[in-house]
């Protein structure tokens, strides 16, 4: 029967809950072609995070142990899929797109001479040939992949797959490896864990955004006093954040965070593709720009045209005298 090979990733002592995801891929995959699906723990203690997978309907856990596997290097990693991969010739290989599954991936594919299509959304058959989409220029297009033959390496999009289904109980199984001849040209030193954000934009209900029309980091304080005066958060385009006149959460578009309040407010950004794909599912979209051709006029539910040193401190006056902040 053929295999399903799906990468199990884990930090401090847990699964992590996108593995789910990829294992619900993997068993689209596997009932396309009556194949088995295989979860894979590499850990110093693999015993103690297989209970979170013990009730999936998967067919196998199989359970690698090593000292040094208490946390990821590419080269502990690429040696014990490798060793795995070629005694038991998968039909397919399956990560999650993230930065251990976008590490190890592609790396092993090419030690294999074989075809990887990575972050894949979605997932289509012709006969039991699979048609992998994945999302190109900021989600503007999908692009349809196929790998011209197995075995197929993935990577797959987190959230992008419904989670493996419960009702099953798989097979426990130990593989033994020799990891005594690899180099290991990286060590773990440790995890920072990010800074909270001061803000949470993606909760925001009412955001004002700042960009370069700005101009300088003194006169940023306009931004913030509307959005104060309308109860909202602000925010700002990328150039705004790398002059440093705001900090780097609050900044909006397809590197920065993915909005959606009921108004956004964009005085002096043009509505770059970049800034678009941030914000343009916003409910109501209000621009403030001087240029009448700018782009962002495009996706705006109502233009203002003019200088926005004007315009904003006209509408912090009529927010506050209609006390718009306290309703
Ligand atoms: C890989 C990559 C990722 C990126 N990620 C992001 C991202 O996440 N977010 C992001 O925003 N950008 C991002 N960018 C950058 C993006 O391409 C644009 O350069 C950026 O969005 C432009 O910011 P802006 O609109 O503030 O500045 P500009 O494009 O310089 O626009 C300034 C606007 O202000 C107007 N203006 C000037 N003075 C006034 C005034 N007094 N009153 C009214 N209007 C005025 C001008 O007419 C102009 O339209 C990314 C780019 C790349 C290559």
């Amino acid at each position: 029967m053929d295999k399903i090979l799906v990468l199990i990733e884990h930090r401090d002592a847990q699964i992590l809950d996108h593995n789910l995801g990829a294992l619900g891929f993997a068993t689209q995959c596997a009932r396309r072609w009556n194949a088995d699906v295989c979860a894979l723990i590499l850990s110093n203690n693999p015993l103690a995070l297989s209970s979170k997978l013990a009730s999936k309907k998967i067919n196998e856990i199989v359970h690698v142990q090593h000292e040094i596997l208490k946390n990821y290097t590419l080269d502990g990693y690429t040696a014990v899929l490798r060793q795995w991969i070629e005694k038991n010739s998968p039909k397919m290989v399956v990560f999650s797109h993230t930065s251990i599954g976008w590490d190890v991936g592609p790396s092993l594919a090419a030690s294999f001479q074989a075809g990887i299509v990575t972050d894949i959304s979605a997932l289509a058959f012709e006969g039991s040939e699979p048609i992998f989409s994945r999302q190109v220029y900021n989600g503007k297009l999908v692009e349809k992949v196929k790998i011209k033959k197995a075995p197929y390496f993935v990577t797959v999009e987190r959230g992008g797959f419904a989670s493996v289904e419960e009702g099953g109980a798989p097979q426990v199984q130990s593989f033994d490896v020799s990891l005594d001849n690899v180099q290991f040209r990286t060590e773990f030193i440790g995890v920072e864990v990010a800074q909270k954000a001061a803000v949470d934009l993606a909760k925001s209900n009412i955001i004002v955004a700042g960009g370069r029309g700005v101009g300088k980091k003194e006169n940023f304080h306009v931004i913030e006093d509307l959005a104060h005066a309308l109860g909202g958060d602000f925010a700002a385009s990328r150039p705004v954040v790398d002059n440093e006149w705001v900090e780097r959460d609050r900044q909006v578009g397809s590197s920065g965070k993915t909005v959606a309040p009921k108004l956004y407010l964009a005085c002096g950004i043009s509505g770059a593709i970049q800034h678009l794909s941030g914000m343009k599912k916003s409910n109501v979209i209000v621009a403030i720009n001087k240029d009448p051709h700018a782009p962002i006029f495009g996706v705006a539910h109502f233009g203002i045209v003019g200088d926005l040193f004007e315009i904003v401190p006209a509408l912090i006056e009529e927010a506050k005298s209609q006390g718009i902040a306290h309703r």
